[in-house]
């Protein structure tokens, strides 16, 4: 059985850590999975390592690194998510960049069509990620390696965190670009909220605590939009049952708040952001811990 104590800090070389929380624990977790930008020794992608990382959600586990102060385990991968995206499904494999017949079932799958799957078939635009197929062993070995323990990860935290308060809240952090863009799920050029707030259209957590994150984060001048153009996706659908007090959402942060898109070098916003995120994470723990 998974007690309290077990949240400690983990690091597990080119794949993930998880920072254990500094302060009494509270029901919250966050997780982080698209922040990674350490190249996998394996990956052997056509492009630049720049291309490969223009799809990161850079500095987002930095704007988050006030969760562990206020009681909360912070987890994050360290890979690119076009190397492998642990926010879809196993079922969400692009069979198209493997070389040979794809031993495992798959589905109909949106973003796996728009290039965007399990593992990315380009890079940005219509720039193959690979020269070549991928052989089927090598992406086994991705899902192996750096999938299922992310997911074992997660699952164990939300779990322990369950088991201490009979309730949790998990925020899964993202970035996104200031319009829409070619791959995007909104038309190019559309402009972005500031905040982008996914609950799986009102599925995936409770109607009170996203009305207390979209409050709280209006009363700091930022503007919220929700589940559009980002509902969420497998991390917060695999693990959420608000019946059951498991709620989960999506947070999705424009980037012209904290970065240069181009450079990706923090701008002025970023400090201002950052005490604006903490200030959230200190109403949603105290929220959390009283409910
Ligand atoms: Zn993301």
């Amino acid at each position: 059985m998974t007690m309290l104590g077990d949240i400690t800090d983990l690091s597990i070389d080119g794949v993930l850590s998880i920072i254990a929380p500094r302060a009494p624990l509270v029901p919250l977790v966050f997780d982080s999975p698209h922040s990674g930008l350490t190249m996998p020794a394996e990956f052997k992608p056509a492009v630049s390592a720049e291309r490969v990382r223009v799809a990161a959600d850079t500095h987002v586990d930095d704007l988050f690194s006030s969760a562990p102060e206020i009681g909360a385990p912070l987890l994050k991968a360290h890979f690119p998510r076009s190397f492998l995206d642990v926010n879809r499904s196993l079922l969400d494999m692009d069979p198209q960049i493997v070389g040979g017949k794809w031993p495992h079932p798959v589905r109909e799958s949106p973003t796996a069509k728009r290039g965007m799957g399990l593992m990315w078939r380009y890079a940005w635009g219509d720039e193959p990620m690979h020269a070549t197929p991928i052989s089927v062993a090598e992406a086994e070995g991705r899902i192996r390696r750096y999938w299922q323990p992310y997911h074992r990860h997660l699952a164990v935290l939300l779990n322990a965190v369950y088991a201490r308060f009979g309730r949790v809240y998990h925020i899964n952090c993202h970035s996104m670009t200031a319009v829409g863009h070619a791959i995007s799920s909104d038309l190019p050029g559309t402009v972005r909220a500031d905040i982008c707030i996914g609950d799986m259209n009102g599925t995936s957590a409770s109607a009170e605590f996203v009305a207390l994150i979209a409050e709280t984060l209006r009363a700091q001048g930022l503007n919220v939009a929700f589940n559009k153009p980002f509902r969420g996706a497998e991390l917060v659908t695999a693990y959420s049952n608000p019946a059951h007090g498991r709620h989960a959402v999506q947070f999705e942060i424009n980037r012209k708040l904290y970065m240069d898109e181009t450079t990706r070098e923090r701008t002025a916003g970023y400090a201002d952001l950052k005490q604006s995120l903490a200030r959230l994470n200190r109403v949603l723990a105290k929220y959390a811990s009283q409910r």
